[in-house]
């Protein structure tokens, strides 16, 4: 039976039977693995203590044709991200981070980009020195992009001509989540006439978005909320479930409405 041996960040641990646990994995180069680790939660095991979410792992297992899991053969700890478990709020960002890794990733398939991706924001958090909205933010627009949705930020997202203000203020510009983003004038009188929902969002916030895609830039914190805000909600569009981390801070009233302050 083939063996494999790569780095690993658990997506989600689940208690099976008396003392083994069934693992979902994205690995660095084998994509997403279900792998069974049997008698991990007993104090004598070798993997004990070792399966932790957060942490990059190097995990060696064994496949078999006849079995949906694979058996855990060795599990060690690569990079261990202790600062997080000690913070709720840095947890729940990397519970996020998880989350989206577990609904984006497909089985039999390497997403070298989707684990780099991951494990550079999982970094970020156990640093601590950028806001979890950052951090969050700039996850959400990479994985749009490897996903190949990225939102239209500075163009229009059907045209790709230049999407003025269409505020009478001149700090707002149209935008459709389902049409890709912004829109100019035009493409979105159209985009409103096929049915879609066309809204409006700060220039501002666009242009703090599009700048998050560079590794050092920096936005206040009111901004980077707004940033995320918009960023979950077309994201939220584009995918078919609804994130269960997302859903405390979409509760709120849409935050870019042009009713709140800017
Ligand atoms: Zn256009």
């Amino acid at each position: 039976m083939p063996n494999f041996t790569d780095r690993a960040l658990l997506l989600k641990r689940t208690p099976f039977g008396e003392s083994s646990l069934v693992v979902q994995a994205l690995t660095e180069r084998h994509g997403r693995v279900g792998i069974l680790a049997k008698g991990a939660y007993r104090s004598t095991s070798r993997f004990f203590a070792v399966l932790d979410l957060v942490d990059t792992l190097e995990l060696d297992w064994q496949s078999s044709p006849r079995a949906e899991l694979c058996t855990l053969r060795e599990g060690s700890i690569a990079v261990r991200r202790a600062a997080i478990p000690c913070s709720p709020r840095a947890f729940r960002a990397a519970a996020s981070v998880l989350e989206l890794t577990d609904i984006t990733s497909r089985a039999g398939q390497p997403e070298p980009e989707l684990f780099a991706l991951a494990e550079g924001a999982l970094d970020r958090l156990q640093r601590g020195t950028e806001g979890h909205d950052a951090v969050l933010a700039r996850f959400e627009l990479g994985l749009l992009r490897v996903l190949g949705l990225p939102p239209a930020l500075e163009s229009c997202a059907a045209c790709a001509g230049e999407a003025a203000p269409v505020d009478a203020a001149g700090t707002r510009a149209a935008f459709s989540a389902g049409a890709g983003g912004r829109l100019c004038r035009a493409c979105a009188e159209e985009a409103r006439a096929s049915g879609r929902r066309v809204g409006t969002l700060p220039l501002a916030v666009l242009a703090d978005a599009q700048r998050l895609g560079q590794p050092d830039a920096t936005s206040s914190p009111a901004r980077l909320v707004k940033v995320r805000d918009f960023v979950e909600r077309f994201l939220g569009y584009h995918l078919s479930v609804r994130p269960k981390s997302h859903a405390s801070f979409l509760a709120s009233p849409n935050r870019n409405a042009p009713e709140s302050a800017e």
